[in-house]
């Protein structure tokens, strides 16, 4: 049991790098480890869910890290209320991803993938591209991630993808290596995280297998998705070895892709010569998703975890959190798992509750901001709005900025009411309801609040 325990907590700060702090700490305070055989680690999970969640996102790297500790391929079963379900990730993949028999003997450098079905693929089984949200903020990522991945080493070779942090870029890069998969099973795609392939240079350095090393990253793979290259600055070594496997590669016709979270020209402290490389093939950026896009990935998740929720939901989720797609998703299973344990169906009211103090980094969105944003837009003075002024208009915009403090932050009608100059509740109430019937059947109604919201929102997100 104590080994059981270490192993775990060891497993849980590879984890703890990669997860968002909110997303670990709702996941794995339900996760307890309970045995440790030969092949296979039990754990035990509280929340029907929060196992769907884990044998999607986290069984994989789970599974590494375990065979990395223990020098030996080791299962991960799931057992949730006494009835253990092993983490065969067949029933989201069904050919690919047959759990590995054993393969013989654990090597440090083992490729991902292999030549044939033996060996599942290191690449998370959640991340492809059907799960992915095409919307304004990663069109042109996902157009060229998908060109790449029906033609790898063609057309858009590197391929390089950088933008911020939640946004997709992992997700995306590993869409590429599914999709080409999916086509060639006999392709090796070989999926690495930048300070993995630094831990693995650095190991075999010191193990004297530089060969080895070498053999495997120069000439097996046929696609290599490095994530997050910019830890590679001020890493001379790294930058020299990383430079001739980029070399090797790219003169055999093999895909590359990368991942960052600057552009090239934005990334400090690596060799021009590198730099000039990440730019031969093409460069993309992923945005902050918008609104729609947003309300349509909370959707698909949803989707998978077969649960649906009220429109009003979706938006209060999709405004409470605007710019770390990872984020969102951790708000989603703070609710989704809230109301499961309360066991009540989710309300607006639930939602605001369960995350009223989440994500306090973002910036909020004021009162006052709205009204300006309002004003600006008609073309009239903040005073007017908060005066008991009457003409039409004057009244619809005033009408227009009650109802999106309504909708946009969580102020309670009185307070409301009250940076109005002061007038009474159901004045607002009233508005509210106005506006929102008006926005059914008036399109033009329909249109100036769609852009108010996207000015109102933006105008936050660049300051957080
Ligand atoms: P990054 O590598 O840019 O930090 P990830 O690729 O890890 O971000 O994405 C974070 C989470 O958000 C993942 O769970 C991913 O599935 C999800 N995600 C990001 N963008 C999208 C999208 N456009 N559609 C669906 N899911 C997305
Ligand atoms: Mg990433």
């Amino acid at each position: 049991m104590g080994d059981c325990q270490l192993l775990w907590s060891k497993v849980l700060d590879v984890i703890k790098t990669s997860a968002s702090p909110v997303v670990f700490q709702a996941f794995f305070s339900v996760v307890h480890p309970l045995s440790l055989d030969e092949d296979r680690f039990v754990v035990q999970v509280d929340s029907p869910l929060v196992v769907d969640w884990l044998r999607q996102k986290y069984a994989a790297t789970i599974e590494a890290t375990l065979q990395q500790l223990c020098g030996r391929p080791i299962r991960l079963v799931l057992q949730c209320d006494a009835s253990a379900t092993t983490v065969t990730r067949n029933e989201v993949f069904p050919d690919d991803c047959a759990l590995p028999s054993p393969p013989d003997p654990p090597v440090e450098f083992s490729l991902g993938v292999r030549r044939g079905r033996s060996l599942p693929s290191n690449l998370n089984p959640y991340f492809t591209f059907e799960n992915f949200i095409v919307g304004s903020s990663n069109r042109m990522a996902h157009a060229a991630a998908f060109a790449t991945a029906q033609n790898p080493g063609r057309v858009y070779n590197p391929l390089f993808i950088y933008g911020g942090v939640g946004l997709g870029k992992t997700h995306l890069m590993q869409a590429i290596g599914h999709a080409v998969l999916s086509r060639d099973e006999r392709c090796v795609v070989h999926y690495v995280s930048c300070e993995r392939f630094i831990n693995q240079f650095i190991e075999a350095i010191q193990t004297s297998t530089l060969s080895k090393f070498r053999d495997l990253f120069r000439s097996s793979i046929d696609v290599l998705l490095i994530d997050d290259i910019q830890f590679l600055s001020k890493k001379e070594g790294l930058q020299e070895e990383f430079y001739h496997t980029f070399n090797d590669l790219h003169n055999q016709g093999k895909q590359i892709v990368m991942t960052s979270d600057k552009s090239p020209q934005e990334l400090e402290h690596i060799e021009n010569r590198l730099v000039n490389r990440f730019e031969w093939g093409m460069v993309v950026d992923i945005q902050s998703p918008d609104f729609e896009t947003r309300v349509a990935i909370i959707r698909k998740k949803l989707e998978t975890f077969g649960k649906t929720l009220d429109d009003d939901v979706c938006y209060y989720l999709a405004n409470r959190v605007r710019n770390d797609v990872r984020k969102i998703e951790g708000a989603l299973i703070r609710l989704l798992g809230f109301a499961s344990v309360q066991n009540k169906p989710v309300t607006l009211e639930m939602a605001k509750e369960c995350l009223k103090d989440y994500v306090t980094a973002q910036a909020p969105i004021t009162l006052e901001s709205i009204q300006k944003a309002v004003a600006e837009f008609f073309d009239v003075r903040v005073g007017d709005l908060r005066s008991n002024r009457r003409p039409k208009m004057i009244a619809h915009p005033r009408q227009v900025a009650m109802y999106l403090c309504r909708d946009l932050t969580d102020s309670s009608l009185t307070d409301i009411a009250q940076s109005f100059g002061g007038k009474d509740h159901t004045t607002v109430l009233y508005a509210c309801r106005k506006i929102d019937a008006l926005k059914r059947t008036d399109e033009q109604v329909e249109q100036q609040i769609a852009a108010l919201r996207k000015r109102i929102l933006e105008s936050t997100q660049g300051t957080v």
